[in-house]
């Protein structure tokens, strides 16, 4: 599970602009409200979808910055209706993901010896402890923050690490108190991701590392498919970073980068099964939403095969063209001259 912040949104306090733009106040495209991460107004509608894992209809509309390409779900729901889009389903399919890849914690333990092999650990988002379990708590002293109060629990006994219960920004560690912040899966989920990122470079020591993994908006795979793209996870994505955007945040915070770079991941079958549902709607066929599926029929499973095989392989050959790997990998190190 995710820490969620349970204070204002980026845009609490400020007049509702669909409001205003159905009093013709502002141009149809146009939202007035400043990005959250650099103050520049004019962002643009990018575009508009519903919450596909669910199969629910409502839209949700996303807006994008002219300067530093942020994008973000404008007039999200309010902290307290957001239990109501984490639901048991999505809760089941993150552990999933979680539990059963090792590989995943070994990459990403590679990805950060070159920077840090021992020292004080800060998991954000710890979820129930894995890849704290798997840095093990001999050469790192190990530490979590974590929203739910069952799988902090978790993430303690399985790997010995001081878990925070609670809001990110609650969180009461020390300044320069640790030598690495780790963030998977979890800053496009904030609603304050500018002052997370400012208790990050805090937090850390001079020279300390943050590495962070956010999905993509700039990738191949955001652009081929559009709202039907699995990676914009409406509405408990928040916030959709490119390497610039997440750069820049992590730039306001003090923090340099060292590495940041793109990689593809094999989950575009849940963007091409979004795709297919609406042509199933379409022809008044409905199907149960990924959310609710269970395991797929042999002969749906033989299409799908033939589908990767033959469409995905031709998209896969332009995606160069049309933009980046769909996981943004990043590297930032705290300046040693920083306050
Ligand atoms: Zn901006």
């Amino acid at each position: 599970m995710i820490a969620v912040r349970g204070g204002s949104s980026p845009a609490a306090g400020e007049p509702n602009w669909i409001a205003r733009r159905e009093e013709g106040a502002v141009s149809a495209n146009l939202s007035p409200e400043p990005c959250p991460s650099c103050g520049q107004i004019g962002a643009r509608e990018w575009l508009r979808g519903p919450d596909r894992f669910h199969g629910r209809h409502e839209k949700y509309t996303l807006v994008r910055c002219p300067a530093c390409s942020l994008v973000w779900l404008s007039g999200p729901p309010k902290p307290a209706e957001m239990h109501l889009h984490y639901t048991g389903a999505y809760h089941k399919l993150i552990s999933a993901a979680g539990e059963n890849s090792p590989v995943r914690w070994e990459d990403r333990k590679a990805a950060l010896a070159p920077y840090k092999q021992a020292g004080t650990l800060l998991d954000l988002g710890c979820s129930s402890g894995s890849f704290l379990e798997f840095m093990g708590n001999k050469p790192w002293k190990l530490y979590g923050i974590e929203m739910s109060a069952e799988s902090a629990r978790a993430a303690e006994e399985r790997s010995k690490a001081q878990v925070f219960v609670g809001d990110i920004l609650d969180a009461p560690f020390a300044r320069e108190f640790f030598d690495a912040i780790t963030c998977f899966d979890v800053l496009e989920h904030l609603y304050e991701p500018r002052r997370v990122m400012a208790r990050v470079g805090e937090w850390l020591k001079p020279g300390g590392i943050f590495y962070v993994l956010v999905p993509n908006v700039d990738s191949a795979e955001a652009h081929v498919f559009g709202s039907y793209w699995h990676g914009l996870e409406l509405p408990r994505h928040l916030f959709h970073y490119s390497p610039a955007s997440l750069k820049f945040l992590a730039e306001s915070a003090g923090l340099r980068e060292v590495s940041l770079e793109t990689r593809r991941n094999s989950a575009v079958g849940t963007s091409l099964r979004y795709v297919w549902d609406d042509v199933f709607r379409s022809v008044g066929i409905q199907r149960p939403p990924v959310a609710y599926c269970g395991e797929a029929s042999l002969p749906w499973r033989a299409a799908r095969k033939l589908v990767r095989l033959t469409v995905l392989r031709g998209l896969l050959t332009v995606a160069p063209l049309v933009g980046e790997g769909e996981s943004i990998h990043a590297i930032f190190r705290k300046e040693e001259t920083s306050a």
